[in-house]
């Protein structure tokens, strides 16, 4: 991952391999798919559960399977989602589950229902079982009282993913946030829909759960805008996207009575934000009303620290058969092969760890 193009040919290699069915599978596991994966199914990742635990940080297991577009895939994955509930009520190590709504529905649905398109019979009768599926992994979230987080995704499916999911707030939500969404901050009007779902949650008697990321595919949003001539949802600049992110920090700590998050980030000056903000709202290092993640294989040196001092930490530890997470790992190799990427700033703090230890 240090050298762009030899992970660049990698990445392209590996899929068309694949395709060819070629003998690549051991080469992948024991390399990328061991640094950012826990294993190919929830048997093999206890191992790495385990390992984590003994740090005090604690795992979500995520399915990672993308792409997927059948009726059988959508069905898998939520019975796989379902499983990660049934290991996570018997491991103390597994607070949270997740899942992503494009791996039980199909893409152009979602798309379709975004933008108020009229459904055929047989469309509305898809996205009614869409909705069986999600109902059921927050059904069962309820029943063992493990929250579930909910991904963002493309900002032309989100609306759609949004109303889901604050249906299902009302829902299980009464009690204790169970169901969270994602907010990514990396929008110009998040900040606003953050206060906005707050609102509604307070005037309909529930809790809100959300994870707060900065947004995964920006270069995605900004071709399609300029491609589509729209103005582009992305902020002007990655200053306003941190900007937003801490301001959300700080709207949710203002509001901890009703809101409870995970702050989703690698980034250092945000998650030591997110401590001052604790402190200044004397809020214990142990509630379960804030939890920090990173994923697994990144940013360990924030984890570890941050689970060392008492804070609720955890990895998200993505699994499933070697071919089908190449895309995720795909993805994870691009993020960090940039110069300025999570490795090499990662690599350069151990290496000067090491030398430190030496003298
Ligand atoms: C536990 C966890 C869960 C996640 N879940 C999701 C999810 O559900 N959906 C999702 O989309 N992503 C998700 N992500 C990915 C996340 O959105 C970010 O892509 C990733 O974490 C990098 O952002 P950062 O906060 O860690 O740090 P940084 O490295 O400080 O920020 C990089 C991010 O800043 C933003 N940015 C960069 N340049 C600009 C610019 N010029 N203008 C505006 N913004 C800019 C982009 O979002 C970029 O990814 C998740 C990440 C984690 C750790």
């Amino acid at each position: 991952m240090g050298h762009p193009v030899l992970s660049k040919m990698g990445g392209k290699l590996a899929e068309l391999a694949i395709s060819l069915h070629l003998p690549i599978k051991g080469i992948i596991k024991s390399t990328v798919f061991q640094q950012f994966c826990g294993g190919e199914n929830i048997e093999e990742c206890a191992l790495r559960i385990d390992k984590l635990a003994q740090y005090h940080i604690k795992t979500i297991l995520d399915y990672s399977v993308e792409g997927k577009a059948s009726e059988k895939d959508f069905n898998r994955t939520m019975k796989q989602t379902l499983a990660s509930l049934d290991f996570a009520n018997k491991n103390k190590n597994i607070p949270f589950a997740v899942f992503k709504v494009t791996g039980v529905a199909r893409f152009e649905l979602l798309e379709k229902v975004n933008f108020g398109k009229v459904l055929s019979e047989e469309e509305q009768k898809e996205y009614d079982r869409a909705l069986h599926r999600i109902d059921k992994i927050c059904k069962k979230a309820f029943q063992y009282k493990i929250p579930v987080m909910i991904d963002a995704e493309e900002s032309w499916i989100q609306d759609t993913i949004d109303g889901i999911v604050e249906d299902m707030m009302k829902e299980y939500n009464k009690q204790d946030a169970i169901v969270y969404n994602t907010l990514q901050m990396y929008r110009h009007d998040r900040l606003d829909y953050f206060k906005k779902a707050h609102n509604n949650s307070q005037h309909n008697g529930y809790f809100i759960g959300m994870k707060l990321v900065r947004g995964a595919y920006m270069e995605k949003e900004n071709a399609r805008a300029m491609r589509m001539g729209y103005p582009t949802p992305i902020q002007a600049n990655k200053e306003a996207s941190d900007r937003d992110y801490d301001l959300a920090l700080e709207y949710a700590c203002e509001n901890i009575n009703g809101i409870s998050i995970c702050a989703g980030t690698h980034n250092e000056e945000s998650s030591q934000h997110l401590i001052q903000l604790m402190k200044l709202h004397e809020i214990e290092k142990s509630d379960s009303k804030i939890y920090f993640a990173q994923l697994l294989g990144m940013s360990d040196h924030i984890s570890y620290n941050l689970a060392a001092d008492g804070y609720n930490t955890m990895k998200y530890v993505p699994y499933g058969p070697v071919k089908d997470v190449l895309p995720y790992l795909i993805r994870r190799a691009d993020e960090n092969t940039s110069i300025a990427g999570q490795t090499s700033r990662e690599l350069n703090l151990i290496i000067q760890e090491i030398k430190r230890r030496k003298t």
